[in-house]
């Protein structure tokens, strides 16, 4: 089959694999659709940890061809949810699984979803329907994720919301903070994102923070941080409101450092969360995207081949774009 390996940092390649076996537990899919998300190309960089040779792709769906359970027939569409918790770690014991010391995710320790096939834990595949869009599934682990960050920053009815990043995570972070009754800004810089953002239900859009300033003087009550740049990390607290929050989910480099003042994090008594994976979260995301709740059709930019993947992921994403698609098989 082919499959889209990271051979070592800056080298990704497709090349002929060999076709995986399910082992005891485990699921074999045939892969419909994979996203090219930022970590990919963070992975690619060596700004990520990654283990040479692994087949890329965490967020992923596809149809169970070997391996079925009696909840997860054969043909049954999932979406797959790349973290596999131990269950057994100090931190999964209290409930932590997301900051399990033992994951070994899926498209970034073990093999993923850049491939026509893959086999990953039956625990760790969450049903869609088989009506629903065949790329649809894909969308599911970064609205697991975003929903994570999401829950930690507990918007209200009411509350004005920030999304800095229009990104596939700003755009979903703006659905979830509509849905949460809140008034809500998209800071992007990408004009095209802004649009995207005010279709995709944000009630404001602006380029810059001093357009930001023009709409909400005094700042916001939560600021979700979607950018992963060391600068909207750094501009998060003066977008603040004194008393606010501040949930970064944004990914900068390993060792990268931005400065924070804690005399204004305290005198203003600002609370700065961050928020890692998909705790518990995978299920609910796939019942979201089953059911239409999110949107996500408007988020897809290109459908490309496993060939062309390696190119698409050692360059930077093209101008506007949010998600490009891999699509085995085409
Ligand atoms: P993405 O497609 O790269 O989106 C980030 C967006 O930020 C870009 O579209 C860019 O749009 C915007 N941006 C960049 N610099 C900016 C600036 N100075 N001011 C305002 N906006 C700026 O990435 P993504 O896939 O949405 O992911 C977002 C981040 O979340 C990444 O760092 C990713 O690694 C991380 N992530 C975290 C988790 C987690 O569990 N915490 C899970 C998944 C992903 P413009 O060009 O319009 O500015």
């Amino acid at each position: 089959m082919l499959a889209t390996r990271l051979v070592d940092t800056d080298d990704i390649q497709t090349v002929d694999a060999t076709m995986p076996v399910p082992a005891p537990g485990e699921i074999l899919v045939q892969v419909e659709a994979a996203g090219i998300c930022g970590t990919d190309r963070h992975l690619f960089k060596g700004e990520f940890p990654s283990v040479p040779g692994t087949i890329l792709g965490h967020e992923f769906s596809g149809i169970i061809v070997d391996g079925a359970t009696d909840d997860l027939p054969l043909g049954t569409r999932v979406t797959c949810d790349p973290n596999n918790w131990c269950g057994e770690c100090e931190q999964c014991r209290q409930g932590r699984v997301n900051l399990c010391s033992n994951n070994i995710a899926t498209g970034i320790g073990r093999d993923g979803g850049f491939a026509e096939f893959c086999a990953f834990p039956a625990a760790r595949a969450h049903a869609l329907p088989s009506e629903l869009d065949s790329l649809h599934g894909a969308f599911c682990e970064p609205l697991a994720c975003t929903l994570h960050g999401m829950d930690i920053g507990a918007a209200k009815p009411g509350e004005r919301v920030l999304i800095i990043g229009g990104g596939v995570i700003g755009l979903l972070a703006v659905q979830l903070a509509h849905l949460a009754g809140a008034q809500v800004m998209l800071l992007t810089r990408s004009e095209a994102k802004q649009k995207l953002g005010l279709a995709l239900r944000a009630d404001l859009a602006a380029g810059s923070e001093a357009q930001l300033r023009d709409h909400w003087k005094t700042g916001a009550d939560l600021v979700v941080e979607c950018a992963g740049v060391g600068a909207t990390v750094a501009m998060s607290p003066r977008l603040t409101k004194t008393g606010g929050r501040i949930v970064i989910l944004g990914v900068l480099p390993d060792g990268e450092q931005v400065p924070i003042e804690p005399f204004d994090l305290l005198f203003r008594e600002i609370q700065m969360h961050f928020s890692f994976l998909n705790p518990f979260t995978h299920e609910r995301a796939a019942r979201l995207i089953a059911e239409g709740t999110i949107t996500v059709d408007p988020m897809i930019s290109r459908r490309i081949t496993l060939e062309e993947a390696p190119g698409a992921i050692a360059a930077p994403a093209l101008d506007g774009e949010v998600r490009a698609i891999v699509v085995p098989g085409t």
